[in-house]
This record gives C-alpha cells, sequence and structure tokens, in this order.
C-alpha cells in the first residue's frame, strides 16, 4: 500500500472518528441537502444456529446479525430506515434524512435471519434475487469456483480447468499465474475467470470440474440460497425484493440482447414467483466497468425504476437513477465509518477540496 493511501486511510479513520464521538455527524446531517444512503450486504450470520453457507463464503460476503442489528439501531432513531424503492420515491421530499438496507444474491440466511431483525426492528430493507437458484437450484460460476478452491486448493483446480477447456488463452493465463506464485491466488483467480475468461468456455469447465470432483449443486444451492416459500415470506414480511439477473452475469461482458434476457427473465420470474412486478434492480458484480449503457436501458425497458451499483457515496434527488451507489457492509463494517458517510460528512469534505472517499 502507498503512503498516499495509508495516509488518506488514518484520516478518513480520525475524521469519521471525530464525526461519531463528538457527535458533530448530527449537524452535519442538518447542514448537509437530505440524501439516501444504502447499505449493501449478501449473508447475514445468524447469532445461534447452523448457517450451512459459512463453509462455502469469503469473509467479505457477511455480516453478524447482532453487529447489522446494533447497525439498524442506531441509524433507526436518527434516520429513516427503509427498503430502496421506498427510499428513492421519497428522495425528492422533505423529512429526515433516509437510510435502506439491502442484501444481494437472495442467500438463505436473508430469508432466516434477515426477515425476523428488520420485522422486530420495523425498518425497511430490500433484497435483490438471482432467478436462477430459485427456478432451478442452480448457482452461478463464482460458487463452483469457491467450493472447488476449498476442496483441490488452487493448483490442481487450474489443472482441472485445463482438462476440461483445453489449452485455451484462459488456461494459459491462470497456469502462468500459478507458476509465478505471487500469492493471493484466492484473488488472482477469481478476477481472471470473472474478466479475462469467455464466459461459456468458463461455466462449462467449471462445471465439469465441480462434478467430477463430487460436487452436488442442488445440495450447494439449498446450503447457499432460499426457495420461493422462503421469497415469499420475506415479501409478506414487508421486504422489498428486487432483480439481480437469472445466472449474475457480468453485463457488460455479454451482447445486449443477451443482457436483455438476463435482466428481463429474471424481472419475469421475480413476477410469477412473488406475484407483483419488482421495480429495483441492482447490477452483479456492481462495479462501474460490470455494467454498460445497454444494461442501464434493458433496465428501464424491463420495468424497474431505478438500479444500483456497488461504488460508496450518498445519493441526492439528481443523482442518476440507474446509477445509484451502495456503501458496502460485512464483518468489517465500522459504525463510525458509516455514520460519516450517511450524514453527508466525506461530501461535505469534498466541498473543501478534499476526497476520503472509499
Ligand atoms: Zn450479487
Amino acid at each position: 500500500m502507498s503512503l498516499k493511501h495509508k495516509l488518506k486511510l488514518a484520516l478518513r479513520e480520525s475524521y469519521a472518528r471525530m464525526l461519531f464521538h463528538s457527535g458533530l455527524h448530527a449537524l452535519v446531517n442538518k447542514l448537509m441537502p437530505r440524501r439516501l444512503v444504502i447499505l449493501a450486504g449478501h449473508c447475514v450470520k445468524p447469532e445461534r444456529g447452523e448457517w450451512p453457507a459459512g463453509q462455502h463464503l469469503s469473509p467479505d460476503m457477511w455480516i453478524g446479525e447482532a453487529q447489522l442489528e446494533r447497525i439498524v439501531s442506531w441509524f433507526k432513531a436518527r434516520y429513516d430506515v427503509v427498503s430502496i424503492g421506498d427510499g428513492v420515491a421519497r428522495l425528492d421530499g422533505s423529512g429526515r434524512s433516509l437510510l435502506a438496507l439491502s442484501f444481494d444474491d437472495g442467500y438463505r440466511d436473508n430469508a432466516r435471519v434477515l426477515g425476523p431483525l428488520v420485522e422486530r426492528q420495523k425498518v425497511g430493507a430490500t433484497v435483490f434475487l438471482e432467478s436462477r437458484p430459485l427456478d432451478e437450484r442452480r448457482v452461478n460460476w463464482s460458487h463452483k469456483y469457491f467450493w472447488l478452491l476449498a476442496k483441490l486448493g488452487p493448483e490442481a483446480l487450474v489443472e482441472r480447468y485445463g482438462a476440461h477447456s483445453g489449452p485455451t488463452h484462459t488456461f494459459l493465463t491462470l497456469n502462468q499465474m500459478i507458476a509465478e506464485g505471487r500469492g493471493n491466488e484466492r484473488y488472482h483467480l477469481k478476477r481472471i475467470l470473472k474478466y479475462e475468461a469467455p464466459p461459456d468456455e468458463r461455466d462449462r469447465a467449471l462445471d465439469l470440474a465441480f462434478t467430477e470432483a463430487g460436487g452436488d449443486e442442488r445440495k450447494l444451492c439449498d446450503e447457499l440460497y432460499m426457495d420461493w416459500n422462503e421469497a415469499r415470506e420475506l415479501s409478506v414480511r414487508g421486504v422489498e425484493l428486487g432483480g439481480h439477473t437469472v445466472t449474475h452475469a457480468i453485463l457488460s461482458k455479454i451482447p445486449p440482447d443477451v443482457q436483455r434476457r438476463e435482466i428481463t427473465d429474471g424481472a419475469r420470474s421475480l413476477e410469477r414467483g412473488l406475484g407483483k412486478k419488482p421495480v429495483t434492480f441492482a447490477y452483479p458484480w456492481g462495479r462501474r466497468w460490470d455494467y454498460d449503457e445497454s444494461s442501464r436501458g434493458a433496465a428501464r425497458d424491463a420495468g424497474f425504476t431505478c438500479a444500483v451499483n456497488m461504488h460508496a457515496g450518498v445519493n441526492r434527488p439528481d443523482t442518476p437513477r440507474y446509477d445509484l451507489r451502495r456503501v458496502a457492509i460485512d464483518g468489517e463494517a465500522k459504525l463510525h465509518l458509516l455514520v460519516a458517510e450517511a450524514c453527508g460528512g466525506f461530501e461535505l469534505l469534498r466541498k473543501f477540496g478534499l476526497d476520503l472517499a472509499e
């Protein structure tokens, strides 16, 4: 990490602590224009009981139930905690600042842990659902990748990939990465599979390697993802359910007509399964380079009135509705940093030319 970056992180940390502990965050919240801050997580780890998803997920994929509840309680006393759909609808109005909770993909613990949590806290939330796990009990390639990595280790994984793909560019790149041994294989392998591999080749090679290594897709899906009954139960508890494509594709990597199918078919599936049209959409992976103008257009045409990405920041009435920002939360989430973002603290500094965001 560069010295400049370290300094930025240290400044960011002290500034956030100062705002939080001095109570100045309340004043900044009043001074800054009204805003919608959207938190984005994946799984919620229960405090008690079984949590089968835990064996498959990396640490940045979950937040603990008690930690989440502390965050929700703190904000509930000062902000209106809402679903994204509600938040966007109320953004032009007046009143308290808005904080929306959102969780991506449709993990089973969202139904079992998050649903009851938002019900007892009497707050809103949005859960974005991939439709294929619900309709076919199948998981996207990334879960097979993590499963294979845990079972075989990086070297054997790449070897099996090559056995099924042939000596393709992706295989050679993966192989070279292993040979260089620069560490952090987990990250680099995933990055190559995500951004460099042709999606069809990757999905097929990982499918074959997964089955060959004794993987049971149905079982893995049941451990990770909720089913339709649980999705409907969440909806009854007042949680908004939004679209997240069929297969969690990187939209910018596939042609416009395939993007359109991913987004529209996902929306139709949700409408069939839940009896109402979803209005909120989340771009899978969510970085700006993971979606493009065709994705925005397809989301709009599929009936979604807004779409969210994965870049930190606050949303204001003039923020483009198909590029709404979200602040990621996981087990490392710090309340003072969330508060500094939510009260408009980082936005305020930017007005003075100092950018401490992200
Ligand atoms: Zn996702």
